[in-house]
């Protein structure tokens, strides 16, 4: 039996389907290593559509995806595509536009998830047309932007880090018993991903509060328990200078950064200049207040443990909302069950009515 074009069409549209999630996962995998850039998967498919090629970008200075899926691919890469989830760039900044090297390479056609959004690295998909390469724009882009795109994106489009707020609970929402004690809410599955989520953040960011409540470390440990290599930044909130200097958060285990900023936007806005893209809030209930209040929490990660406890401090402090139909809505992106817990991961549920995320509000 003959294969038709059509066929041949939609053979060729599962490859690059399959290579598409691959590049996500690629991309998703160097989460924490390369701000202020964009984590960027790629690969690279021969012309009968196997993979030859996959790249992640390398932390700031290195090569981007691009580059590193064709050197993967050599020159089996001639004649063949180029699956990438931001579109290529086509400036000379600390690395050579990654168009020459595609064209360099023999690459005959691009899918790119997500058009660059930027003017300075703009333009990659039509110096590609030019030279003869036949280039797909927008191809899985929403996938693209949830994941590990998001947090750069956001510092384009609106010029402060993405926020992930990261809370444990007992099933009536308590963070810690009446007497304050707080260890542990949640077992080892969920401290274990706490630990994962860190690495894939620039910074850590705490309450004195919490700092002085808790006296945290809130350094990366692998799975063997020993400090990882490298860490994100650890942040206290700290605007009436309450850190004594015998915290655990200023020993010499990673950076830190103590911050006097009035307020979450100004707090940010400090962060940002130091190239942080992905912040870890770690705060209790009177930072996260004053985050949620500010519109500023773009994901919850909420582990929630089978447990009943009657009093004792709450999730969340007063975010002054009177009546329901002002309650700060959510959506479910997925749950996961973690051990004896339930992970629930949540955006912002951005629609007109009550008192909507979007609106930027104070
Ligand atoms: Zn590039």
């Amino acid at each position: 039996m003959s294969v038709t074009p059509a066929e041949r069409a939609t053979i060729a549209r599962a490859h690059e389907s399959r290579a598409m999630a691959r590049a996500r996962e690629l991309g998703a995998s160097v989460l924490g290593t390369t701000s202020p850039n964009p984590a960027v998967g790629a690969v690279v498919l021969a012309p009968d559509g196997s993979t030859v090629g996959e790249g992640a970008t390398q932390p700031p200075g290195g090569p981007h995806a691009e580059v590193c899926a064709l050197a993967a691919a050599g020159e089996r890469a001639r004649g063949g595509t180029l699956v990438v989830t931001l579109e290529p760039c086509a400036h000379t900044g600390r690395t050579g536009p990654c168009t020459d090297a595609l064209l360099a390479a023999g690459i005959t056609r691009v899918v790119v998830a997500v058009p660059e959004p930027t003017e300075l690295a703009g333009g990659g998909a039509d110096r590609l047309r030019a030279a003869g390469v036949d280039v797909e724009l927008g191809v899985e882009q929403a996938e693209a932007e949830d994941g590990a795109l998001a947090g750069w994106l956001t510092g384009v489009r609106e010029h402060r880090p993405f926020v992930i707020w990261k809370a444990a609970a007992t099933l009536d929402g308590r963070v810690a018993a009446a007497d304050g004690t707080s260890r542990w809410i949640t077992g080892d599955a969920a401290r274990t991903v706490v630990h994962r989520l860190r690495a894939t953040c620039d910074a850590v960011v705490v309450g004195s509060g919490t700092a002085l409540a808790d006296d945290p470390q809130l350094t990366v440990r692998d799975a063997d328990g020993r400090t990882a290599e490298r860490q994100p930044l650890r942040v206290v909130a700290d605007r009436k200078g309450r850190l004594p200097a015998t915290a655990r958060v200023l020993d010499d285990a990673a950076p830190t950064h103590v911050s006097r900023a009035a307020d979450p936007a100004a707090l940010l806005a400090e962060l940002f200049d130091r190239d942080v893209r992905r912040v870890l809030l770690e705060g209790g209930p009177t930072l996260a207040a004053a985050f949620l209040q500010s519109a500023l929490v773009d994901e919850v990660l909420l582990h929630v443990a089978p447990k009943l406890l009657g009093g004792g401090p709450s999730l969340v402090g007063d975010l002054g909302i009177q009546t329901i139909a002002n309650a700060l809505a959510w959506t479910i992106v997925d749950v996961t069950p973690m051990g004896g817990d339930v992970q629930l991961r949540l955006r912002p549920t951005r629609h007109t009515g009550g008192r909507p995320h979007a609106d930027g509000g104070s």
